[in-house]
């Protein structure tokens, strides 16, 4: 046993340095992504449930590099976390959502959109006043423009990350807690965040048809969230099963493959041309 222990060591070891290599590759890489004009947004339908429409979408960040091809979110996005390149990238994705939001209401399409924002980059002073020129540039209002954060925002400085919500929600922009039921879940955190709307994690989704504790847990945490006045998005929803739970939960919004994968934006705005009219 020993033997093979000393074998799968010296198997696994270029594997490990082949990994950090690549991502070394990788950061260099994202360190001239914005330039190069490599990273792009898709967007997400997200459908109101009052009247089965298309209310929104949320942006996705992706990135295409000529020599690895698609890069996912969840390797690049780390990355760019470490190396503070969330930052520019965050204040390029305020442009474009605004951008998009202008366009949008100017065709008479009352679409609201969700961006992402991480830990990083609400330490970012600039943050709060690229979202204002931003939207008062393109004329769209900041209550059409979601801002989704995380629990672990809260990890380092739990007053300062409320802080800096309260002034983003000051501004007029709505305020969303991601992945609910994920991570390091606490109810105070629904009572002593200025939010606007949970988005409960698709874990609770996935297991609803097969598991009653599931049902349950769903069933009370729709509760809790209109007993605060909050509104509620159900994530990753992909049959019609669950999306007649989550229905009869009464929760607000769903999004998930079984309406619409995330979407181009060409493609995005071809759907609601279909569906609105341009
Ligand atoms: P998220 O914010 O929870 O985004 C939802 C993820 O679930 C997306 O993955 C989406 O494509 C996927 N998804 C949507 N519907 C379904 C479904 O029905 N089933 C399944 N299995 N998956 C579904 P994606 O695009 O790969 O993004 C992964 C994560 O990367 C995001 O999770 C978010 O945490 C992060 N991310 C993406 N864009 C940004 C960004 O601009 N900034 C930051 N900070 N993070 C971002
Ligand atoms: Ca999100
Ligand atoms: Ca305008
Ligand atoms: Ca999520």
């Amino acid at each position: 046993a020993k033997r093979e222990g000393r074998n799968q060591y010296a198997l696994y070891r270029p594997e490990l340095s082949e990994q950090l290599l690549h991502r070394v590759k990788l950061a260099n890489l994202l360190r001239s992504a914005l330039e190069q004009h490599e990273l792009s947004l898709a967007l997400q339908p997200k459908i109101g449930m009052d009247g089965r429409q298309i209310v929104g979408a949320e942006a996705l960040l992706r990135w295409d590099t000529a020599a690895f091809g698609r890069v996912p979110p969840d390797v690049f996005i780390p990355i760019a976390e470490e190396l503070g390149l969330i930052v520019p990238i965050g204040h390029w994705l305020v442009r474009e959502a605004a951008t998009l939001l202008d366009d949008w209401h100017a065709r008479g399409w009352p679409l609201t959109l969700a961006i992402n924002l991480s830990a990083r980059q609400l330490h970012d002073e600039a943050l709060l006043p690229v979202l204002c020129e931003s939207m008062q540039r393109s004329g769209a209002s900041p209550a059409a423009l979601e801002l989704e954060v995380t629990e672990s925002i809260l990890l380092a400085d739990a007053d300062f990350a409320r802080a800096r919500l309260q002034a983003l929600r000051d501004a007029g922009f709505r305020i969303a807690l991601d992945d609910f039921g994920t991570g390091y879940s606490s109810l105070g955190y629904l009572k002593d965040l200025p939010l606007d709307r949970v988005k409960i994690d698709r874990s609770f989704i996935s297991d609803l048809e097969q598991s009653p504790r599931g049902r349950a847990l769903l069933s009370s945490i729709a509760g809790l969230c209109r007993a605060l006045s909050l509104q509620t998005t159900a994530e990753g929803v992909e049959t019609a099963a669950q999306l007649t739970l989550v229905e009869a939960e009464g929760i607000d919004e769903v999004q998930g493959y079984f309406y619409y994968p995330p979407l181009t934006v060409e493609a995005f705005n071809q759907l609601l041309e279909s569906k609105l009219g341009a």
